[in-house]
């Protein structure tokens, strides 16, 4: 029986000695104030978000943007009759990608393209990747090819070993034959799909090219814009069976508008159909939203199989996504950050994680145990190996486990296949993310250092 003066005390009350409901629920049901103390209980042990470099994900927002996120937690985005003006918000933002992903100049009214949001990027690859099926499948059977035939004309899709795991799904599900492209070293010393023999994967059963814009494993950029020349190439030689290509932007595409000096790659290449971004990447709102645009709102963009109309919600509603029912926080976060920030305010963000990108890269290579497979430049996402002239006897492996104790996590991983190399590359990676300020770089290149120098007096004496 608990006593009355300690009804307000969690420490005083009888479930502080108590393990949480696991396997059923519970019979009884307990006080709110309890319940949220005790979950939060079982969160002290988890990671505190702003020390996991191995994330691509928001972890701060404004508190205005909390508010109003919360105020939108109770709608749902799909019921664009009940609530108008989320669905309105949703279109804006849509619109704002478009723009900001370089339409053409006759192609920029927002009934001229098309596009959603999603609950992630991995919602948009795989809309992405299903116009790309469907819209092969047209071309295909007009043109006489007989797409029943997989042992024929099974469709594939050509895409850098690298690739994130959404598309390794999307082959499965829909029974798509993957084509992993090694990836090279370009003339810029960057690791990605290798461009001298990207089109050796191609026929006519390629239902489209997957560019990456963001290389998850290293942080590389995918050159967009040398493979549109390839692929409009192709396409003058194969008119009726064209190649389109899709660019997977998920980090990328909330990064590169706002920043000097990376090349084409969005819809100023002819070629380039579809693009995905995550909004909780540098969209900077938290993970629950991504998006994706088509560059005309034509069948053979984005073909009938894919365009819904719902006529339940009251009105008729259209749908493109996969997902249907989703609270409208997201949009209204999206939105915000959109309005909030600007374009200025996007680049004056992206510029500072750019800076804490340049101190961190500047940082490893004074170790001189480092081999930089990714430095600052393009996006701030830095990828590092053990030099070969390293001269230690412990692995990345041991230095993630180490920086772990002082609560950063920093992943440690092979690289996938690379041309002409026959060991696989160990790498540690980081991602600055706009959460990652210089005072938490200082502090995490302190710990770093204190961290090689306990490796070293562990494994070498
Ligand atoms: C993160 C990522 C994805 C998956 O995105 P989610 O938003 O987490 O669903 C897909 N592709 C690339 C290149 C990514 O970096």
């Amino acid at each position: 029986m608990t006593r009355e003066y300690l009804e307000d005390s969690f420490l005083g009350s009888r479930e502080a000695a108590k393990s949480m409901p696991k396997e059923v629920m519970p019979e009884e049901g307990m006080n709110p104030d309890l319940a949220e103390t005790l979950i939060k209980h079982i969160r002290l042990n988890e990671a505190k978000a702003d020390q996991n470099f191995a994330t691509f994900c928001t972890t701060q927002m404004e508190p205005q943007a909390d508010e109003l996120m919360m105020s939108g937690l109770e709608t749902n985005a799909i019921d664009k009759s009940e609530y108008p003006k989320t669905a309105a918000m949703e279109n804006y933002c849509v619109s704002m990608l478009g723009h900001l992903w370089g339409l053409p100049e006759d192609k920029k009214l927002f009934k001229d393209f098309i596009g959603t949001s999603t609950v992630g990027s991995s919602e948009g690859c795989m809309l992405g990747g299903l116009a790309m099926l469907f819209s092969w499948k047209h071309r295909a059977k007009a043109n006489g090819i007989d797409i029943d035939n997989l042992h024929e004309h099974r469709p594939n899709l050509v895409i850098v070993s690298a690739y994130q795991v959404v598309w390794e799904k999307f082959c499965h599900y829909w029974n798509v034959e993957m084509r992993e492209v090694p990836m090279s070293k370009d003339d810029n010393g960057t690791i990605s799909m290798d461009m001298d023999t990207v089109m050796d994967y191609v026929d006519e059963n390629t239902i489209g090219i997957v560019s990456i814009e963001g290389i998850t494993y290293t942080g590389g950029l995918d050159n967009t814009e040398k493979l549109n020349d390839l692929v409009e190439a192709y396409n003058q030689d194969h008119p009726k069976m064209p190649l389109r290509i899709h660019v997977d932007a998920a980090s990328g595409g909330f990064y590169e508008p706002f920043m000097e000096g990376f090349k084409p790659w969005d819809f100023r290449l002819k070629n380039v159909k579809s693009i995905n971004v995550s909004g909780h990447k540098y969209g900077m709102v938290y993970p629950g939203i991504g998006w994706i645009v088509w560059r005309e709102n034509t069948k053979e963009c984005l073909p009938e199989e894919l365009r819904f109309s719902v006529p339940y919600l009251g009105g008729s509603v259209d749908s493109i996504a996969i997902n249907f029912s989703r609270s409208g926080a997201h949009i209204l976060g999206q939105y915000y950050n959109f309005v909030r920030f600007g374009k200025e305010g996007y680049h004056e963000v992206m510029s500072n994680t750019h800076e804490v990108a340049v101190r961190l890269a500047d940082a490893l290579e004074k170790f001189d145990i480092f081999d930089m497979v990714k430095g600052s430049d393009g996006l701030p996402i830095i990828c590092w190996t053990l030099s070969k002239h390293a001269n230690v006897n412990w692995t990345l492996y041991d230095l993630e486990d180490k920086l772990k104790e002082y609560g950063w996590q920093v992943p440690a991983y092979p690289l996938p296949k690379i041309k002409n190399v026959d060991q696989p590359i160990i790498v540690s990676r980081v991602v600055c993310r706009p959460a990652m300020t210089m005072a938490i770089c200082d502090d995490f290149i302190e710990d770093l250092d204190a961290a090689i120098k306990e490796l070293n007096e562990k494994f070498n004496k």
